[in-house]
Parts: structure tokens; C-alpha cells; sequence
């Protein structure tokens, strides 16, 4: 069984009803984070989530609200007393400015007690989390507004939608997107899809959840002020589109 806990929900506009978008992939007795914005400590600890049991975190890209946490974080893995290694994962591209950013915030190795291991991948490439656990990622448009400033500076764009499998069960995590149609970058149906709905308007997201079909979808990464209208849109839906769920910190759903 897969347990996927919404540790987090909102958008990048601090919420205070909502913490910044991350999930917990609770399998077996691993424990997955993915994405790590401000206040990602004190969000786990408020849904009593003992700091010690992760035992990798997921990077999806390098928006605050996405990362900006792990230093954090691993600070208070140490303050927690934790002895046992955690694997960071992100993508390639990432993961230079990953370890300057934590080296700079003083998470110096020989300073730990415990070890951080990095773990990079490229996109298409097949990541085994656990034995029945696995992703592969595809580069949606997201950061590709950012194009025009790589002559000035130097910034890593990687920008991946997530496809995990477990067992026999597909789920889409998109992470932040650019446009609807990066909801198609992977053309084969699914049987869970985790949308953001910050970037597409929910009429778009229907005609996407038509071609992936979906059983349950759920949408994360909400704004407070766009919440009513999707309510609206929700409640307007005719069966068809499948059951689409407007998710809420704290929420676990269980994948058999
Ligand atoms: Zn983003």
C-alpha cells in the first residue's frame, strides 16, 4: 500500500490556510518528501511527522516554494538527533546549485550527524525509489519564461512533470506547469493524476483529464483567491471528468 499524505497545498502566495505545495510518499517503511518550500519543518510537525522517518527528498524545481525549505530542514534533522542517511533528488541540472545552496547555509558534512547523499536524474531516465516504487519525469514549460535572462545569468530551468509508478498504478504528479498542454506529456492513461491549478484554468484541465482518464484527480497548488471559482467550476462538473477533488493540508489517499 502507498500513502500519499498532501503535507502541503497552497500556491507560492503565502497562505494562511495552506502550507507550500509538498507530498508524502509513505511506503512500506520509506518515506519520500516531495518538495520542500519555507516552513516545511514546522508543516510536518504540525501533521505529526516525525523528522527522522524521511528518508529522501525530492527537488521537483527551484521556485522558493518548491525548495527553499531543505536547508531548514536538514538543520533540523541534525537538531532532531538523527543519525540515519537521507538522499536528496533532483535533477541534474539542479543539483550544483543544490549543494552551494546548503553548503552555504552552513550544512558542512563533517558538521553533520548524518549523512546527505545527492542522487541527480535526467529526464526520461527511470528513478527506483523502492522496490515497488519508481519515477520517471518529462520537462514541462514551466520555467521557460526564465529563456531570456540565461545570457546574464546563470540559472538552472529544469523544470520535470513527475510519472510515478507503483505496482500496477500510474500517478501523475505535475509539479508546476506552464500550459495545459503539459498535462499530455505523458500520452498513456493514468489512474491518478496531482494537478497544480495555479498556471491552467480548471476548463482546461477537463479536457486533459478526457484523454488521460483518470479515476481520481486531485488538485494542489492553490491559490486562496482562486479557490471559490474552482469550487464553482467543481460543483458544475458532470461525472465524465471522473472524481476531481480539491485537496487540503493533511489529506492522505491510499494506493493499493
Ligand atoms: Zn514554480
Amino acid at each position: 500500500m502507498l500513502k500519499i499524505k498532501f503535507i502541503g497545498t497552497g500556491s507560492a502566495k503565502a497562505s494562511l490556510k495552506r502550507n507550500f505545495t509538498s507530498l508524502l510518499f509513505q511506503i512500506s517503511s520509506e518515506n519520500i518528501l516531495i518538495d520542500c518550500g519555507e516552513g516545511i519543518s514546522k508543516a510536518l510537525l504540525q501533521q505529526n511527522i516525525d523528522l527522522n522517518l524521511i528518508d529522501k527528498i525530492i527537488i521537483s524545481h527551484l521556485h522558493s516554494d518548491h525548495f527553499a525549505g531543505l536547508s531548514g530542514l536538514l538543520t533540523n534533522f541534525k537538531l532532531a538527533g538523527r543519525s540515519k542517511p537521507v538522499q536528496v533528488i533532483t535533477h541534474k541540472s539542479n543539483l550544483p546549485f543544490v549543494k552551494n545552496f546548503l553548503l552555504s547555509s552552513f550544512i558542512i558534512p563533517e558538521r553533520m550527524n548524518y549523512e546527505i547523499q545527492f542522487e541527480d536524474f535526467d529526464y526520461n531516465q527511470e528513478i527506483n525509489l523502492t522496490d515497488d516504487l519508481k519515477f520517471t519525469t518529462k520537462q514541462n514549460s514551466h520555467l521557460d519564461k526564465y529563456k531570456i535572462h540565461l545570457e546574464n545569468y546563470e540559472l538552472s530551468l529544469a523544470s520535470p512533470s513527475f510519472l510515478f509508478t507503483y505496482l500496477d498504478k500510474k500517478i501523475i504528479f505535475t509539479s508546476d506547469i506552464g500550459n495545459a498542454e503539459d498535462l499530455l506529456l505523458f500520452s498513456e492513461p493514468v489512474n491518478i493524476l496531482i494537478c497544480e491549478i495555479t498556471h491552467i484554468e480548471p476548463g482546461e484541465l477537463i479536457t486533459s483529464i478526457k484523454k488521460l482518464e483518470p479515476s481520481e484527480t486531485y488538485l494542489i497548488h492553490i491559490p486562496d483567491e482562486k479557490e471559490k471559482e474552482i469550487l464553482d467550476f467543481l460543483s458544475n462538473q458532470s461525472s465524465e471528468a471522473g472524481h476531481i477533488i480539491l485537496t487540503f493540508d493533511g489529506l492522505e489517499i491510499l494506493v493499493f
